[in-house]
């Protein structure tokens, strides 16, 4: 069979995470296995650090650089005790060509820069992986995904030219499983633009990742492995009694990652359900458990209710000055600066005389917004506010959520109710 994994930066983050990893591939000794790894532990972000002090030039780029290499080299230590030489060397030309970057200036595109730097990350964290299992006779070879995943250069936030991408998968990963390699350990959230400089594809994008491999290989399954025991019906950070949706739909799935259920990033389930490849997640602290499958068949999908809470959310409504109805123009208006900000809006509404949206308080320069609209609309906002996304929703699922919270705005279809609400 080929499969594909997906190991993310938890499941990564120090020498005993590295060794389960390998545990677990020791489980599929007769499966071609492409596996999907991330940054190690709280890598990436560590790097945008890098990357903001490069841009600002604040003088600190040098030290964060050594804490990242600490950090690396403390897990390479305890990975390869004194055979770490040839991994050491191997990074530190990595290491190397980042501290010279950074001597350098940047251009005039940040988030040019931010996709050359952080991508970093997993190419580092993949090749410890790699030379790991090779050290202890887990062979495995290590495909560079910057040469593979063809994107456009919308930087961090890259498109997949599928046609292309699909070519240089097929091609590379068949000759390297035909080579007798059964173990492809290539890196995610990474591609690469026509000219070859290095996209990333917005952050948390391993899953997608993997997603792509898989749908280019037309891979027989995709397992996510997890430090949670697969996809629950609530995060457990908010929510008491979670309970395990054992097997759902891509559709349903679908639908709570759009809504904002953080357990697959929302770009993976699309490639997955066009070639019916099923996603497992499971849990690597427990790899014998079952976890969750998400399939094509609906009809479990309705079983159980599931919450989906998004923090820190601040309502903005805009109005006319002038007290006319809120037409086509207006919104065309209100959603060119949005889009241009790259503001994402989690839930809208609209009344004759105002337009409304949540989203999250951190993407947001209100003040920046409120000044773009000062002409002629008057600009109102409510914070802190919690939006809660119920699927498959009762009068005492909503009871549930709402107690002791006012409700500001809600929206209700069939399967699914979504409530802005205020603590009180
Ligand atoms: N390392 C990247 C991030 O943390 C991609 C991923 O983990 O999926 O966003
Ligand atoms: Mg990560």
């Amino acid at each position: 069979m080929c499969r594909v994994f997906k190991f993310g930066g938890a499941s990564v983050k120090d020498a005993n995470a590295v060794r389960n990893v390998s545990d677990i591939l020791k489980r599929y000794p007769d499966d071609q296995l492409v596996v999907v790894i991330s940054a190690m532990g709280k890598t990436t972000n560590a790097l945008e650090k890098v990357v903001d002090s490069y841009w600002n030039k604040d003088g600190n780029c040098k030290d964060l650089i050594e804490e990242l290499k600490v950090f690396h080299r403390q897990i390479i230590q305890e990975l390869f005790g004194s055979n770490s030489e040839y991994i050491s060397a191997e990074l530190e030309i990595i290491w190397q060509d980042l501290a010279k970057k950074c001597a350098t200036d940047p251009s005039d595109n940040y988030h040019f820069e931010y996709d050359q730097i952080v991508s970093l990350g997993e190419v580092i964290s993949t090749k410890i992986v790699h030379a790991y299992l090779n050290s202890i006779e887990l062979e495995s070879s290590w495909l560079d995904a910057r040469k593979v995943v063809a994107t456009d250069n919308k930087w961090r936030e890259a498109r997949i030219n599928w046609k292309a991408t699909e070519q240089k998968i097929k091609n590379t990963v068949q000759d390297e499983f035909k080579s007798g390699h059964n173990i492809i350990i290539s890196q995610g959230f990474i591609g690469h633009t026509p000219e070859g400089f290095t996209t990333t594809l917005g952050r948390e994008g391993s899953d997608f990742s993997a997603a792509i491999f898989a749908y280019c290989l037309d891979a027989d399954d995709v397992t996510i492995w997890k430090d949670v025991p697969g996809m629950l019906n609530a995060d457990p950070k908010w929510f008491d009694n979670t309970i395990l949706l054992e097997k759902i739909s891509f559709r349903e799935a679908i639908e709570l990652a759009y809504f904002g259920a953080s357990v697959i990033h929302p770009r993976t389930i699309q490639p997955l359900k066009r070639k019916n490849i099923p996603l497992y997640i499971k849990s690597f602290v427990n790899p014998e458990a079952k976890g969750s499958v998400i399939q094509s068949s609906e009809e479990n999908d309705g079983n159980v209710p599931s919450f989906i809470f998004r923090m820190n959310q601040i309502l903005v409504s805009i109005s006319p000055k002038d007290f006319s109805f809120v037409i086509e123009e207006n919104l065309e208006e209100i959603f060119a600066y949005l889009n241009q900000e790259g503001i994402r809006m989690n839930i809208m509404q609209n009344s004759a005389v105002s337009f409304s949206f949540c989203c999250d308080r951190s993407k947001i320069d209100i003040q920046k917004l409120i000044e773009h609209f000062n002409d002629s609309y008057i600009v109102k906002y409510n914070e802190p506010l919690e939006l809660v996304t119920i699927r498959h929703y009762d009068d005492a699922t909503i009871k549930r959520v709402t107690t002791d919270k006012k409700v500001i705005l809600e929206q209700k279809t069939r399967e699914t109710a979504r409530l802005v609400m205020l603590n009180i």
